[in-house]
């Protein structure tokens, strides 16, 4: 059952009524607010670091954390050492590289890692990994039945993927790549 249309679904132009969406509520909007100030500071090896380094996407990549020894070297005692230890799991069981740059580790909210939605992309932890799916394989998405060559991937007809670089500045946890 579809509601009936109320007034601010509908705008009439000069002609017959043209449907619109109703207004997005600005409550949800809120992940565009992107945080101020030099909030990296309170990662304890980003502390001395001066905004014109932290936005240098060399020195983000440069200081990136792949490894459970790197990431408790970055953040130190922001977290809790059980998640720490869960973490140290994750990074060894993992199935695919970790990738974490030092501007996704600075707007994790360490005092919830758990429920953190940006750790919860891009840091693993031995708790909440699952065995791997019996039909598991690396091109799940078999792209490389529809890539003519190397670093392009033809799927629709009307659409191509150009795959530059074989690295992202961040690993997903959910890449199919
Ligand atoms: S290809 Fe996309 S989903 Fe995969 S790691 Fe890179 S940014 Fe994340």
């Amino acid at each position: 059952m579809i509601d009936a249309p109320t007034e601010s679904h509908v705008i009439k132009a000069g002609g017959p009524s043209r449907r619109h969406k109703p207004p997005v509520d600005p409550a949800t909007l809120e992940h565009r607010n992107l945080r101020q100030g030099e909030f990296w500071r309170a990662v304890p090896a980003y502390r001395d670091v001066d905004e014109a380094t932290f936005l240098d996407h060399l020195w983000q990549a440069r200081h990136s954390v792949k490894t459970a020894d790197e990431l408790l070297e970055t953040i130190k005692d922001l977290a809790d050492p059980s998640f720490i230890a869960d973490a140290r799991d994750g990074f060894h069981r993992a199935p695919m590289s970790v990738r974490v740059s030092p501007y996704a580790i600075a707007a994790i909210d360490w005092n919830k890692p758990y429920s953190d939605p940006i750790r919860t992309q891009f840091i693993p932890v031995g708790s909440k990994l699952l065995r791997d799916h019996p039909r598991l394989t690396l091109d799940s998405l078999h792209e490389l039945d529809d890539s003519p060559v190397p670093g392009l991937t033809h799927r629709y007809f009307d659409k191509a993927l150009f795959l530059p670089l074989s690295t992202c500045p961040v690993y997903c946890r959910f890449c199919t790549r």
